[in-house]
């Protein structure tokens, strides 16, 4: 077993680090400086575009996309520690290299579903970092861990020449920038079918579409969350697309959400990891420079079982999730189900721990504006809710477990 990584993905880390150090670091108080002066808090700061700019002439660009006619053609385990290092500064490094979820898992799914047409107009300035887009499933009303229970209708014209949407979504991530030109909405075309599983689809809706209403932000713990572009309430209303607009066959909408979410789960846990090293980080920095009764942070015994524990958490996740990718490159996503879901189990519930103990190693300052810290941990969190709650993944993944036994 070979544990280094190969001579391409070490040139892109090296290219990465770099890129971060000269250029994301810096960028984050400017793009909180910038967000102040802006007309609407949701529109996006001009230090993105500048961001965005530079990874593109560093070569550091699409990274996420293995089809090489799309993107950087990297393997998922090639991809891994790019994830990573971008996860150090999940608001903007994502973003600034055109890796960021949910546009990430919207172009993997227009690259592999989509028409022609539906490529041209969506994938290419997707792919250009030209708008954004957002992935619409979730229900109020319903509790949508189940996709099955989605109430949304989709409903074919009579002449079979368009679709009208009805419904109500939220914790649509990116929605309320006004860049987010197009939804991708999942709902019931065949609500009675015989096959659950087949009685979904998925439409692309534009944004402008008379009938689309961005209602209002949803908060994360008090967190707007406004370089993501937010997680919106979002009302369909009779709203009109032709039906060009559907996304593969009808009916195909849940396989095609699965297709979706085996990719976006170990993005997330990737980019979880590097949250985690950023903390050990800020905790190492931290207990060298306080001193309480009458020594240094580290010198305390609790601090160091923080750090050793941190240090050890980080390593077992690292290793999982890079066996992880390198089984869904070798036997498919479908091969690695077993693994994506216990990374995805595992990795928000260690690095939600670590973060904690980062708060708390910073005292007030930890649940304060001035550290990242506080806003990660809320970051990390919801990553035990979103892309399916640990209680799906632990279900499923038991039930597997269980097989062989009945
Ligand atoms: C920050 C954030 C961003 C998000 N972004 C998006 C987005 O862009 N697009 C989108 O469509 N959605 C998004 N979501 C929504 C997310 O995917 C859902 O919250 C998630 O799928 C759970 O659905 P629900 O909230 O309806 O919870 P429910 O389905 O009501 O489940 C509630 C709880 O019930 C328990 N539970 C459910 N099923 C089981 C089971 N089988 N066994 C045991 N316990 C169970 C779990 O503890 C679960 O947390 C986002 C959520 C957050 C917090």
């Amino acid at each position: 077993m070979d544990f280094a990584f190969d001579a391409r993905t070490e040139e892109l880390r090296t290219r990465l680090l770099a890129f971060m150090e000269e250029h994301v670091y810096p960028a984050e108080p400017v793009a909180a400086e910038q967000r102040a002066r802006l007309a609407s808090p949701w529109d996006t700061p001009p230090v993105f575009g500048e961001l965005k700019a530079e990874a593109r002439r560093r070569g550091l660009w699409n990274l996420f996309l293995p089809d090489e006619r799309y993107g950087a053609g990297l393997t998922n385990l090639q991809y891994a520690p790019l994830a990573e290092i971008t996860g150090r500064s999940p608001h903007l490094a994502p973003m600034a290299v055109n890796c960021a979820a949910p546009h990430t898992g919207n172009m993997e799914l227009l690259a592999q579903f989509g028409s022609e047409e539906q490529r041209k107009q969506w994938l290419e300035p997707l792919l250009a970092g030209e708008i954004r887009s957002a992935f619409a499933m979730t229900e109020p009303e319903v509790a949508s861990s189940d996709a099955s229970n989605i109430e949304t209708r989709i409903e074919r014209s009579a002449d079979g020449s368009a679709y009208t949407v009805t419904g109500r979504k939220w914790y649509i991530s990116g929605a309320m920038n006004p860049d987010c030109k197009v939804f991708i909405v999942m709902g019931k075309t065949d609500p009675d079918g015989p096959d659950p599983r087949r009685r979904q689809s998925m439409l692309l809706v534009p944004r402008d579409t008379p009938g689309v209403e961005v209602r209002r932000a949803m908060t994360v713990y008090g967190y707007a969350d406004h370089d993501h572009g937010g997680h919106a309430e979002v009302v369909f209303d009779g709203a009109r697309v032709p039906a060009a607009n559907l996304i593969g066959e009808e009916g195909a909408g849940f396989a095609i959400a699965q297709a979706r979410l085996g990719p976006g789960r170990i993005h997330h846990c990737m980019r979880l990891i590097g949250m985690a090293e950023r903390a050990i980080e800020l905790m190492c920095r931290r207990a060298v420079e306080r001193t309480a009764f009458g020594g240094e942070l580290a010198s305390q015994g609790v601090v160091r079982g923080w750090i050793a524990d941190a240090r050890v958490s980080v390593e077992q996740l690292r290793l999982l999730v890079l066996k992880t990718a390198w089984l869904m490159d070798t036997v498919g996503n479908r091969g690695a189900h077993t693994e994506i879901q216990a990374i995805k189990i595992a990795t928000p519930r260690a690095v939600v721990r670590i973060l904690d103990d980062a708060v708390q190693l910073h005292g007030a300052g930890g649940v304060s504006q001035d550290f990242p810290l506080a806003e990660l941990w809320a970051a990390a969190r919801t990553l035990r809710l979103a892309d399916g709650p640990d209680e799906v993944h632990q279900r499923s993944l038991a039930l597997r477990e269980l097989k062989p036994y009945r």
